[in-house]
């Protein structure tokens, strides 16, 4: 996700020259696309930051590409340029964009009524699939991942009659108050950056180095941690990877301090059908999972465990039906259902991903072969159909030591010098993903152009 602070200068790039060959390919971005450039005026009188949402700002050449169509792995912007989408949406187009049964279905269901909060079938297909794939049996749905992991932090509140919640240091689960917290040396503070926080995030949030079960059980001993929320793998700061047997042990810490795990899926759905849960056999209380599940429709889900449904249900004073926090009007609605249900069923199968991580191991193949061949001290960590390049010689064990491997005037030439040539990077850090769509020969475009951006820099 955001990332806030250039790192140390990586060996081997000379800054002088990166300099030089940034400002050359921002300048040929800005010539190559006169008519996003306009739109991009023209959105300034009327739109805060001149973009519609203001991360929309955020993307290297200064502005962004607008957008004409997308389908499948491909975008075309108004300039008539053609893309390869890594992106892919940060994720939301992890279906590839307009899946043909998700327009179907989402055609079909507009005109029949979008939204009655009443349920359709779909909601019982989706609720019956998302079980079976995550192993946890009970599902509820919301439109956003935000919302998904607001309210399951809510609910576990709620059942352990505790206050605190755990996360990672430099995880990202959404606008969620209680998560946009870091911490320096055990001091817990609001992240860098974050927008009016509603109060001091050290009151309910505290956070530890992922990897670290010392630290886990030190911060659950007081008893007073609801649930540790997080993603299996951290992905909002580059990929960080468990450690051998840190989920287990995470496992074991929250069962016997009480605490609740909620383990946020919505991008490690990169790993599987079942995201990291089922791939590694994970236990959680709570699974929480958005983006991609709609298909490119805005849709997100979480489940709980049978156990933990019988202790919400318990509490007869939480009101679970009306303002008692917990959904949203438009939350479950037919049209979402109906996108998830051609979604799960139709593209995000279990034959795509036999497509889709191969397609991450080429991408991941091809850019530890560049590095390679050049001695360069980077490395690239893939997760299923989801991959990435990091500034560092090896793989970072904690988001601290991620984030200081982050060099932004580099990522920032890598990602307008792709964008230059046809590719769209994530643009947060160095993320690609592989949707059902995207085809050998897009990788391999991809391959072309980080080997001609690294040739550039060095020669
Ligand atoms: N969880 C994770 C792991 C995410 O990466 C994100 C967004 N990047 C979210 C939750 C929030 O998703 P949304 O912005 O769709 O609410």
């Amino acid at each position: 996700m955001i990332v806030e602070a250039a790192g140390p200068a990586v060996v081997g790039i000379d800054r002088d020259r990166l300099a030089a060959r940034l400002a050359h390919e921002i300048e040929a971005f800005r010539e190559s696309h006169p008519r996003s450039f306009e739109l991009s005026e023209r959105s300034r009188s009327s739109l805060l930051f001149g973009v519609p949402m203001s991360w929309m700002a955020r993307w290297a050449g200064g502005f962004p590409v607008f957008v004409q169509e997308a389908r499948g792995a491909r975008v075309v912007d108004v300039d008539g340029h053609d893309y390869v989408d890594l992106c892919l949406g940060d994720t939301g187009a992890m279906a590839g964009h307009a899946p043909e049964p998700v327009v179907q279905a989402v055609a079909d269901q507009v005109g029949r009524g979008s939204t009655a909060m009443l349920p359709t079938e779909d909601a019982a297909w989706v609720g019956e699939e998302l079980a079976r794939r995550f192993g946890v049996p009970l599902w509820q749905f919301a439109l956003t991942a935000t919302d998904a992991n607001r309210w399951a932090l809510r609910l576990a509140r709620e059942v352990t009659g505790r206050g605190k919640v755990l996360v990672f240091d430099w995880c990202y689960h959404g606008s969620v108050d209680e998560t946009l917290a870091t911490t320096q040396h055990g001091v817990v503070g609001p992240r860098l950056g974050n927008v009016g926080p509603s109060i001091h995030p050290a009151l309910t949030t505290k956070v530890v180095q992922f990897n670290d079960l010392y630290a886990v059980e030190q911060a659950l001993a007081a008893g007073d941690v609801a649930c540790v929320l997080a993603e299996p793998a951290l992905t909002n700061i580059g990929i960080v990877l468990p450690e051998d047997g840190f989920h287990e042990g995470l496992r074991n810490l929250t069962r016997q301090a009480g605490t609740l795990l909620v383990l946020d899926e919505t991008h490690t759905l990169s790993a599987g059908p079942g995201g990291c849960t089922r791939a590694w056999g994970l236990e959680p209380d709570i699974v929480t999972v958005g983006k991609a599940i709609g298909g490119g429709v805005p849709a997100a889900a979480f489940g709980v465990t049978a156990e933990l449904a019988d202790r919400i249900a318990a509490r007869a004073e939480a009101d679970y039906e009306d303002v008692g926090g917990i959904g949203g009007t438009l939350a479950g609605n037919a049209l979402s259902l109906a996108a998830m249900r051609a979604t799960l069923e139709h593209v995000l199968t279990e034959d795509a991903y036999a497509r889709t991580i191969p397609l991450g191991e080429r991408f991941a193949a091809e850019v530890a072969e560049t590095i390679d061949a050049h001695g360069l001290p980077w490395h690239v960590t893939q997760l299923g159909c989801r991959a990435e390049y990091r500034f560092s010689p090896s793989p970072a064990k904690t988001g601290a030591e991620a984030a200081a491997a982050i060099d932004a005037d580099l990522d920032r030439y890598m990602h307008v010098y792709a964008l230059n040539r046809g590719v769209i990077l994530t643009p947060f850090h160095n993320m690609a993903l592989m949707s059902p769509a995207t085809t050998e020969a897009d990788v391999d475009a991809h391959g072309k152009v980080f080997r001609a951006a690294v040739k550039e820099l060095l020669d």
